[in-house]
């Protein structure tokens, strides 16, 4: 039984050098840090919030969505954090193409190329 793993990006065919990782390394971290401050201001905002009177249900249902938000983001960028430690950060997970650096720089936790997205949203990517 053998099990033929694409693994030739970890044999050093990566398509990206090893300062491209250094800096997407921290744009993952830094933008895991904003998403947490980004995710307490609003979990504050949340509690300072909730038990007052209707008129601020609308302003409440908004904290609370933009945490979960922050929170699902942090989620996704740990996993890309993970995905550069072992080796398959910046290949599509459908198609296993390496993915551009310059979308990984605008969307470092991005799971997916240009084509795939494009295949499963319609449009956007
Ligand atoms: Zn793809």
């Amino acid at each position: 039984m053998s099990t033929s793993v694409d693994v030739r990006h970890m044999q050093g065919e990566y398509h990206l050098s090893a300062e491209a990782l250094a800096v997407l390394r921290r744009e993952l971290c830094s933008e895991i840090l904003r998403q947490l401050v980004q995710g307490d201001e609003q979990a504050a905002l949340v509690a300072e919030l909730t038990g007052q009177p209707e008129a601020h249900e609308l302003e409440r249902e908004a904290a609370e969505s933009a945490a979960a938000r922050a929170r699902q983001a942090v989620f996704e960028l740990e996993q890309a954090l993970g995905r550069l430690d072992d080796g398959s950060y910046g290949l599509c997970e459908k198609c296993r193409a390496g993915i551009p650096l310059e979308r990984l720089l605008a969307i470092p936790q991005v799971r997916t190329c240009r084509g795939c997205a494009d295949a499963r949203t319609g449009s956007l990517g």
